[in-house]
């Protein structure tokens, strides 16, 4: 099977160039050119099966049977290393723990998923792969751990100094190994555009083997499928109608929930987003008018443009009532996705984090118009100790941080301080890794 670009002006290429580019070259998103449904039976005896069958049974399809079954298993068993459970709150209302990965946030699902794949890839192969990537905060601590210890590839991350907090920071500038952190004198836009050149740059290309962990690399959505199908399996009454609450920002989470309907989980979608609210007004007024981000306590989703719509739109043949008949979209600004995280605590006894937050509000909103009850799943994209300040203020109370995360802050930094000038860093990558 191939992967063709959604702006259709480069040809389909296979799955390892869909996943080694990550970007098509005329700035489409790559796209299976087939999602081949589970057995019809598949749901009926659901479960019977393990996480790790249901993700085989997903990943399988999505990558076109291109891989050795021996080797997928290992990259899935290698992926799932944690749980993704359902928690009720209470009848119908069920929240999805998505963050007992090692940065405790969903995004660690697709970074393990794709390092696994990029690492199959480049086996045997003379040149490690070189991992660039620029980070603002989050994205490096989930790409580095994704990739730690993968054999073949080498990781640098680019942060702006100051500008990440200090758990973040220890996150991916403590680990070593294969994992080198920059930290670079500027800002993140400084980060982004040292990366930016080097791809562009003969000399560096040619000698080095050099990748970037795109967020919207294709191979980041496969794994996110497997959660959606192992939730529905864990929900106590099928006979009622099912709706994924996704809090959602670039909206890749979301895309790869309707992945997994378009094999076949019979479910219907909410779009839970803060101010940043592109799609819930494309879906009310059939216009898509991208804006400039603004600023939010849920600001995994402060996004103004966000990237996989591209691959919805196509999902949906470009129509929006075919969009709206599977998703609905919602919004809420800061006062009252704080309310949220009170009356969450106040009446369930359960701390939810400020994105976690939104999509409770987006269900709550929903069944208004219910004349049946549902079942409701709340994606709970992070722990709520990503977001200690605004939490604990909201709360008024301290909440525990998992051993996880707190491992890091004792241990050493170990990153190498840089100028935003392209020459040293060039010269740093060539003498470390040519
Ligand atoms: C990345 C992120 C989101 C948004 O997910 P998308 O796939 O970009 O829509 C939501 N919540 C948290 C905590 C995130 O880290």
């Amino acid at each position: 099977m191939n992967y063709y670009s959604t702006q259709r002006q480069t040809p389909a290429v296979d799955l390892k160039e869909a996943v080694l580019k990550g970007l098509p070259s005329d700035n489409g998103l790559f796209m299976p050119e087939k999602i081949e449904p589970l057995p019809a039976d598949f749901f009926d005896t659901i479960i019977d099966k393990s996480f790790h069958e249901i993700a085989f049974a997903l990943a399988d399809r999505l990558t076109g049977r291109t891989l050795p079954p021996s080797k997928l298993e290992h990259i899935i068993e290698q992926t799932l290393m944690f749980e993704a459970p359902l928690v009720e709150l209470e009848e119908n209302m069920n929240i999805l723990e998505l963050f007992h990965g090692p940065t405790l946030a969903f995004k660690d699902f697709g970074a393990r998923f794709m390092a696994q794949l990029m690492s199959y890839f480049v086996e045997g192969k003379s040149k490690k792969l070189q991992i660039l990537v620029a980070t603002s905060g989050d994205t490096g601590g989930a790409v580095a751990h994704g990739f730690l210890d993968v054999p073949n590839i080498q990781v640098t991350v680019l942060y702006p100094k100051g500008k990440v907090s200090f758990l973040q920071e220890k996150q991916f500038t403590t680990l070593g190994k294969n994992i080198t952190a920059l930290e670079i004198d500027g800002t993140f836009d400084d980060c982004q555009a040292l990366v930016k050149k080097a791809f562009l740059d003969a000399e560096l290309t040619e000698k080095l083997f050099l990748t970037s962990a795109n967020s919207i690399n294709i191979s980041r959505l496969i794994p996110q499928t497997f959660y959606y199908v192992n939730a529905y399996k864990q929900l106590k009454d099928k006979s009622k109608d099912t709706v994924f609450v996704v809090p959602s920002g670039n909206f890749g989470n979301i895309t790869a929930g309707v992945l997994a309907k378009k094999m076949g989980l019979p479910v219907k979608f909410i779009a839970a987003t803060n101010r940043n609210k592109i799609v819930p007004d494309y879906l009310a007024t059939g216009q898509y008018q991208p804006l400039p981000s603004v600023q939010t306590i849920s600001n995994a989703m402060d996004v103004g443009n966000p990237s996989n719509f591209a691959r919805l739109y196509e999902i949906y043949d470009k129509d929006v009532d075919k969009m709206r008949a599977d998703i609905k979209g919602f919004f809420y600004d800061d006062e009252q996705t704080k309310s949220a995280i009170t009356e969450v605590r106040k009446r369930y006894n359960y701390t939810i984090d400020p994105h976690g937050a939104v999509g409770y509000l987006a269900f709550k909103d929903y069944i208004k118009n219910c004349t049946k009850p549902i079942n409701g799943i709340i994606l709970e994209t992070a722990h709520p100790a990503k977001f200690l300040n605004t939490v604990e203020e909201v709360i008024g109370e301290k909440i525990k941080i998992p051993t996880a995360l707190q491992q890091y802050a004792e241990r050493e930094k170990l990153s190498i301080p840089m100028s935003i000038d392209f020459e040293p860093f060039k010269a740093f990558l060539i003498e470390q890794y040519a």
